[in-house]
């Protein structure tokens, strides 16, 4: 259980520099889904927190207060929720700050697009069938739950995940499948089902990416290697030191993508 801090913001629309965002909403600073690989760690150094990834969330909560008073002096862009924490982790069932925010962004009719692992999402369908121009986007990198228990240890399982983007997409809400980042060797292995769910749910669309070991996540990611997957660590790390091993994995999902109709992204 991570500890949980309130704190108050001065401040909750950053300019955001990822392609087709204007604004990134991070309600929360820290993250307790744990993901060994995340790449927003960062944040845990930067606010002074000793702490391990995933053991801490800092609870902004005045931010729908403050996202009140700053949408009216911006000039209208689309808007990411949520860039470094993930806006539906356990802590948003309680202080439901991810949907105070949505209501607003509603009210302005803001393009809005969501990221996360989470199956809470479903709760805010009401809210997010009514915007004119909304997507939301689930990740799922993994469907072996050994796996994905070992990388994201606290995020709820990839077929609720599915199951909550099969209900947004019954009910009419813009979806897509985040397929990133790719774990060396364990996302190639459930690709091909994870692209037949995401064809039987009937998502918009599947963005991919490939893992980046830039973020600091190395020494987690080496540890959960370590003791939970030995064997595995040598094919990893060629995956991640030659060049081909992303390249040919594209060139399989784009096969396979186009076998299975599916319309699909690449983020590199
Ligand atoms: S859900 Fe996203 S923000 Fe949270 S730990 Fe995982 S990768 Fe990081």
């Amino acid at each position: 259980m991570p500890t949980y801090k309130e704190i108050t913001c001065k401040s909750i629309l950053s300019r955001s520099r990822i392609a087709d965002v204007d604004y990134s909403i991070n309600p929360y600073i820290g993250c307790e889904h744990g993901c060994v690989y995340c790449y927003a760690r960062f944040m845990g150094r930067r606010r002074g927190h000793l702490e391990e990834w995933g053991e801490f969330v800092d609870i902004k909560v005045n931010a729908p207060q403050v996202f009140s008073r700053e949408i009216t002096r911006v000039k209208m862009g689309p808007v990411l929720l949520s860039s470094v924490t993930d806006p539906y982790q356990p802590a948003e069932s309680k202080y439901q700050l991810t949907r105070q925010i949505l209501k607003r962004l509603l009210h302005y009719d803001y393009p809005t697009s969501i990221l996360t692992k989470s199956a809470l999402v479903e709760r805010d369908i009401d809210l997010l069938q009514r915007f004119k121009n909304c997507q939301v986007g689930v990740t799922v990198v993994v469907l072996n739950e050994e796996v994905g228990r070992a990388f994201e240890p606290y995020s709820s399982l990839p077929k609720d995940r599915f199951n909550a983007l099969k209900r947004l997409v019954e009910n009419g809400v813009q979806t897509y499948l985040f397929l990133g980042p790719m774990l060396p060797g364990f996302s190639e292995e459930d690709l091909e089902e994870i692209l037949d769910e995401c064809k039987r749910v009937g998502v918009h669309h599947v963005l991919f990416d490939k893992l980046n070991i830039k973020y600091g996540n190395w020494s987690s990611i080496t540890r959960v290697l370590d003791s939970e997957f030995p064997e595995r660590k040598e094919e990893w790390k060629n995956a991640l030191l030659q060049k081909g091993y992303y390249k040919r994995l594209k060139n399989r999902i784009e096969t396979l993508g186009a076998e299975k109709e599916l319309s699909l992204i690449s983020c590199y």
